[in-house]
């Protein structure tokens, strides 16, 4: 049969082929390759380089060769589609990891998977598993927390999940993606041992363990290269150490140079091909820069990717789902009622008693709307969203009634609040808005007006809801070069501590603020936060405002700005409801505006919030607060003060639910921190090195692997909660640890067995944690590493068995002089327990020389 003809005879779609039946990929099998070569074959040298470059949100179709479209989605909490069509959505990122749940998270994944299969979608962009250095990244809330153990396994849980559906999944952000400021240039140098023990770990476990199917590059660069041309990681590693075989795809638009792309490992350029085209690559080829050869190979993986998920043999909409899934509205309400930590409970104020409870206020700006996902494209829109307002107003019935108040106006509303005057006397109203068409507010400006307010917001990344249609809009717009200066004197009516909070942009744009001639806030060149905020003493009278912002590429530009007297801040009417309602619920955290992809965020609450947490503790002493966060805030204004803290993470679209089972004790809270929570900003071991040095664009790590708990326990610095940590309404006993001996096969095993003991009156569940330390390390290393751990559920007292296996990779450390990892043998601590710092188990097992000899640890 003539190849062409073939060709459309094996990749015709059956129509009715539809499976709905667990379909994990599988290892493509030679004839199969073969089928794959045939294509490349068959294709031109245009249409391969054509083939390389996306379309928007898809892999563009070859209809002459009969291959379909190759759709994408974001997720990585829901499918956020490419149509800005709604999806169940589930607790995010790092509420997942904080369940500490293989099974949950396979759950989730699945459940993604047949939202996605429903809706069309081959590839979904997601897990992200970026680990958490400081609390600042605007997009920890969609990662997995600090530790690479925990946040593997969280990933090959959600990875394996979603496959099985026949959705590939794909891994992000490869790699040293752990801010948000600077994101297309910022360079993360990073050693190789730490990149080996804490930064490569889960992505390494998502191919090796999970079979990901996809992998996205990230915008950054790591130790001088662009992820995107980095053959050292998507090459070297991924491929010729782990085996990688699917698809290296780009983050949106991280492409910069087509041949360094091609190159360096980059198969597909997302979202169109600017760089890895026709125009750059033919040239390069005929120049001998590029080979034919090495773009066959992108095609073919891209190839192997679709074949190993069965893309060519069936439809990918599986029209036996449906599109709003009953199976996921249950998957998404256990990912909230996991995800929640209670972090304080004093006097054992929670579970409130249902029946002692007549009134009690809901307040605050996460009470309603509630926010499912943070900003960006981790956006997920859901058909139906239980806020927290609701989810207690359910829970109540008729036996309480539910005040409601926001507690705090809007920063808008603020602004538009905050009054000026031209000049410092006798001014008009309003300020002087000077408009440039340079992004540095050079020569004369365009033009100049008087405004009445400063609140003026360009596009910005936490609103791209629209999905791909603002996007591409944006992207086919081209980057804008925008700066604007507003100059007007604000008139403080007395003296005394004025809130200046300011709203801008993330990524692409910029802002900064003078007061009296001096700069109070510098978002000039680094976004450091969307939302930031201070404090100052004011005099009673003029002072003077100028308010500079631009935008220099796709997205941002503009700013608002509000000033208020501190003590105004708070609504007065939510002051007069606390004092008579029997207890307070103050729903505080971040919303998309303040968290989001694009930008970083402030470790302080957004405006207002620490004046409104305070307020309600002085009016109520029954005030329990509920954080919608990725990861801690400062909380050192109010945590003295009250006496319920708890950290729901974004939980998605049932967090309402969720919550309210929880502070009315239906549900046992089990959720365990995955990041340690620092009492000062000043105590993360990040802290001096979070920023680029100086005005270059590079972050050295200089914190090595002393990242998270690794760190406060090397600098000696006590954490408020450290890692792991997480209460309950029950109590728990660990007792009885076994640990074997080291059995050696081709891996060493040890089994570290316990009990765990419910001793308390109510079912819940248990994180048994395990930490090993090496007793005599030959170079420096972490006090104790999580290297096990099990979620237990448990009736009241009942007792069960626990058994964790360790294994190579449990004992050893990165040697970057033999450029492999090893085991130096001697004695190791294996330590049991509920957090890295409360381990009521210690024992300890002896790896002898013959134990390790020749072992390679397996992962
Ligand atoms: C984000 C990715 C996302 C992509 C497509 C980028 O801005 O970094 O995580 O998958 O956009 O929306």
């Amino acid at each position: 049969m003539p190849i062409a003809r073939r060709l459309v005879c094996l990749f015709t779609l059956s129509a009715t082929a539809a499976l709905s039946s667990a379909q994990a990929p599988h290892v493509v099998t030679p004839a199969e390759q073969q089928k794959i070569d045939a294509i490349v074959a068959h294709m031109t040298l245009e249409q391969k380089l054509d083939y390389i470059g996306g379309t928007g949100f898809a892999v563009r179709a070859v209809p002459s060769l009969n291959l379909p479209a190759f759709e994408m989605s974001d997720g990585p909490y829901g499918t956020r589609s490419n149509t800005g069509f709604p999806s169940t959505t589930y607790a995010a990122g790092i509420g997942l990891a904080a369940s500490w749940d293989r099974e949950l998270a396979a759950r989730v994944g699945g459940g993604i998977g047949r939202d996605a299969r429903a809706r069309g979608v081959h590839y979904m962009l997601g897990p992200g598993v970026n680990i958490y250095r400081s609390p600042r990244n605007g997009r920890n809330f969609e990662y997995f927390g600090e530790d690479p153990y925990l946040a593997s396994n969280i990933a090959v849980g959600y990875i394996t999940g979603m496959q099985e559906t026949g959705v590939s999944a794909t891994i992000k952000h490869f790699l040293g993606n752990n801010s948000e400021f600077l994101r297309h240039d910022s360079d993360s140098l990073i050693d190789e041992r730490t990149l080996r023990e804490i930064y490569l770990p889960t992505f390494e476990a998502a191919v090796k363990q999970a079979h990901v199917g996809a992998v996205m590059d990230s915008y950054n660069l790591i130790n001088g290269h662009h992820a995107t041309e980095n053959g050292y990681f998507n090459t070297d590693i991924m491929r010729k150490e782990w085996g990688y075989k699917g698809v290296m795809m780009s983050d949106w638009d991280a492409t910069y140079d087509g041949v360094a792309a091609a190159n360096g490992g980059l198969d597909l350029e997302m979202p169109i091909g600017k760089f890895m085209n026709r125009a750059s690559l033919e040239p390069a080829i005929k120049a001998g820069k590029v080979s034919e050869a090495t773009i066959d190979e992108k095609v073919r993986r891209i190839l192997y990717t679709a074949t190993a998920f069965g893309w060519l043999d069936r439809p990918q909409t599986d029209d036996s789902i449906s599109v709003v899934d009953s199976r996921n509205k249950a998957v998404a309400l256990d990912s909230a009622r996991e995800s929640v930590v209670l972090l304080k409970n004093s006097r054992h104020l929670l579970p409130l008693q249902k029946s002692s409870i007549k009134t009690i206020l809901v307040v605050g700006p996460d009470a309603y709307p509630s926010v499912p996902v943070g900003g960006g494209s981790a956006g997920v829109v859901p058909f139906h969203l239980v806020s927290t307002l609701e989810g207690l107003t359910n829970a109540f019935g008729s036996s309480a009634t539910v005040l409601y108040d926001r507690g705090l106006p809007t920063l808008s509303a603020l602004a538009h609040a905050t009054t000026f005057t031209t000049t410092a006397t006798s001014g008009k109203p309003g300020l002087t808005l000077e408009r440039f068409q340079n992004a540095e507010l050079s020569g004369p400006p365009a033009s100049t007006v008087v405004v009445a307010h400063i609140d003026v917001l360009g596009v910005s990344l936490a609103d791209i809801s629209g999905g791909v249609d603002a996007f591409m809009a944006a992207v086919a717009a081209g980057p804008k070069r925008l700066s604007h200066r507003h100059t007007g004197f604000y008139n403080a009516p007395k003296a005394g501590v004025y809130l200046i909070a300011v709203q801008g942009t993330g990524e692409g744009s910029g802002h900064r603020v003078y007061l009296d001639g001096k700069l109070v806030i510098d978002n000039w060149s680094i976004s450091r936060s969307l939302q930031p905020q201070l404090s100052l003493q004011l005099t009673a009278g003029p002072h003077k405002v100028v308010v500079e912002d631009k935008q220099d590429g796709l997205w941002g530009g503009g700013v608002s700005l509000a000033i208020v007297d501190q003590k105004e801040v708070v609504n007065a009417r939510a002051i007069k409801l606390a004092r008579t309602a029997d207890a307070v619920i103050v729903a505080a955290g971040f919303q998309s505006e303040t968290e989001s992809e694009g930008a970083d965020r402030t470790f302080s609450l957004p405006f207002g919030q620490d004046e409104l947490i305070n307020a309600m503790a002085t009016a109520n002493p029954k005030t329990i607060v509920d954080l919608t966060s990725g990861g801690n805030v400062d909380s050192t204004a109010w945590f003295d003060h009250v006496p319920a803290l708890l950290e729901s993470w974004y939980a998605g679209q049932e967090g309402g639910t969720a919550l309210a089972e929880i502070l009315l004790g239906e549900v046992n809270p089990s959720g365990h921190l995955p990041a340690s929570f620092e009492r000062r900003a000043e105590d993360n071991p990040t802290f001096n090195n979070y920023y680029p040095e100086g005005e270059s664009k590079r972050t050295t790590y200089k914190e090595g692997i002393f990242v998270g708990y690794r760190g406060y326990q090397h600098n000696n610095v006590k954490p408020l909660f450290p890692f792991g940590f997480g209460l309950s309404y029950t109590t728990f006993k660990f007792s009885d640890l076994t640990i074997g001996p080291a059995s050696v096969g081709k891996d060493v095993q040890v089994t570290v067995a316990f009990d765990l003991t419910n001793s308390g009156d109510r079912p819940g569940a248990q994180v048994a944690e395990v930490y090993v330390s090496e007793d005599h390390p030959i170079l420096s290393r972490p006090a104790r590493e999580l290297k096990g751990f099990e979620r237990v559920q448990l009736a009241p007292g009942e007792t069960k068995h626990v058994s964790i296996k360790l294994n190579s990779r449990s004992f050893a450390f990165y040697d970057v002089a033999k450029k492999r990892w090893s085991i130096q043998p001697g004695k190791f601590t294996i330590q049991v327990g509920d957090s890295v710092e409360s381990l009521p188990l210690k024992g300890s097992v002896n790896i002898t020389s013959s134990d390790v000899a020749d072992l390679v640890p397996q992962h």
